[in-house]
């Protein structure tokens, strides 16, 4: 495995550099780059200001052998990167006639002419490859620079995304690419993977595998380059899902809701939700996966056990001698759940914090209960974090044991 080639990334957005915008794009960059064997080496946030676009675009053309930079080339006088750039090149912006009358065109099928200001947009770095932006009007530019390429994207991120992927990635995944796999993990923690694949590392070298962890989840990311990438990038999938066991869910695309979706269809189940603590989170992730509503009927969002009784049919003295948050609320909810009007049924109920815990049952307690027509699952947890770690991590563990239920239970 050879190290990655050494790119770079300047966010341009005075924006940025306040408290109400992240620069999201470099994250965008950095993941699509992955798949093409270069890797961001730096990273910077620089203001709406063509002298530091300027400084920045020439530090980082030094050590870097492809360098991006997001933002500042709309129409509006605050947007000067170009203008930056040309000063770090020394080299002149020139108006391609062509893209005038393609920046015109574009105005014309809105029914606008260009206004001045929008002209500055066809001014292009001179000898730079013009990029088409389809979903918006500022091009991209792609320059050689002695030994590296510098490449100017627009900022709207989807913008961004749009340029990189129909343009720019295909060719470099073709110039000598990096073979990547994700295996997705749920219902397990960081260390315990750490632990088990970690024999691994000595045989396949440890910085081809990275382990990403997402509360509840897990993402284990493997790479492989060279002429024989596609047969060792198998071998490590073999060894690292066996390693994985159980917990593996799916990989690359696979999200968990759509797996748990999929594995309902295929015994022909539905599923309805009974939420207390995660109040609609399992729900939201279900309805978040196209087509869900042929196995997800809904739910119940019964946070007080005034709904619990009514949605759900617990009975009162049950939340009277065990608690709302207990094993035998979880699973009457469950069961309440598929009343509904499901084969299967999934609750959740905790305590999320940071309020409402006891020696007995303290902030993070979660019962999860699964019923489903081959039998019933409960699980108890104790999560760490603040409110809406914990919301996550029960709604992810809940999917989680639903789809272990539906994998082993048969
Ligand atoms: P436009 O033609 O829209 O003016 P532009 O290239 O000038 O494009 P900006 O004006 O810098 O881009 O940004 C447009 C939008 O994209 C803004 O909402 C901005 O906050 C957002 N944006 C810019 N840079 C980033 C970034 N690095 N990460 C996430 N969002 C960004
Ligand atoms: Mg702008």
């Amino acid at each position: 495995m050879t190290a990655p080639r050494p790119a770079a990334f300047v966010a341009v957005g005075s924006e940025l550099l306040r408290t109400d915008r992240l620069d999201t794009n470099s994250l965008l960059v950095a993941r699509l780059l992955g798949r093409c064997g270069y890797g961001l080496v730096e990273k910077r946030c620089v203001e709406d200001d063509a002298g530091a676009i300027a400084a920045a675009v020439s530090e980082l053309l030094a050590r870097a052998e492809l360098v991006f930079v997001s933002g500042g080339l709309g129409p509006t006088a605050d947007d000067v990167t170009r203008e930056g750039v040309s000063r770090a090149l020394g080299l002149p912006l020139v108006r391609r006639p062509g893209w005038e009358e393609e920046l015109a065109a574009r105005y014309r099928r809105l029914g606008r002419t260009v206004p001045p200001i929008a002209s500055r947009m066809a001014e292009i770095l001179e000898g730079a490859e013009v990029l088409r932006n389809p979903l918006g009007t500022a091009p991209g530019q792609l320059l050689q620079v002695g030994g590296s390429t510098l490449v100017l994207l627009p900022g709207v991120p989807s913008e961004l995304e749009q340029i990189l992927t129909s343009h720019l990635l295909p060719r470099w995944v073709r110039m000598g690419g990096v073979e990547a796999r994700t295996l997705r993990l749920a219902g397990v923690y960081e260390s315990q993977v750490e632990q088990r694949v970690s024999p691994l590392y000595t045989r396949f070298g440890r910085e081809r595998a990275t382990i990403l962890a997402a509360r509840g989840q897990v993402s284990l990311v493997l790479t492989a380059s060279g002429p024989r990438a596609a047969e060792e990038l198998a071998e490590m999938e073999a060894a690292f899902a066996a390693a994985a066991g159980l917990d593996l869910y799916g990989q690359d695309e696979d999200t968990l809701p759509g797996v748990v979706l999929k594995l309902l269809g295929q015994r022909g189940w539905r599923l309805a939700t009974a939420e207390s603590c995660t109040g609609g989170l399992v729900g939201f992730q279900l309805t978040s996966v196209p087509g869900a509503s042929d196995q997800y009927v809904g739910g119940a969002i019964a946070y007080s056990n005034n709904l619990k009784e009514k949605l759900l049919d617990v009975a009162r003295e049950l939340l009277e001698a065990h608690g709302a948050v207990s094993r035998e609320a979880a699973e009457a909810m469950a069961r309440g759940a598929c009343a509904l009007g499901a084969e299967c049924g999934l609750a959740v109920t905790g305590i999320a914090g940071p309020t409402g815990g006891s020696a007995e049952k303290p902030v993070g307690t979660v019962h999860i209960a699964v019923a489903t027509p081959r039998g019933a699952r409960h699980a108890r947890h104790q999560f760490s974090g603040n409110r809406d770690m914990v919301r996550e991590f029960s709604a992810n563990f809940a999917l989680d044991l639903l789809r272990r239920a539906l994998v082993e239970d048969r």
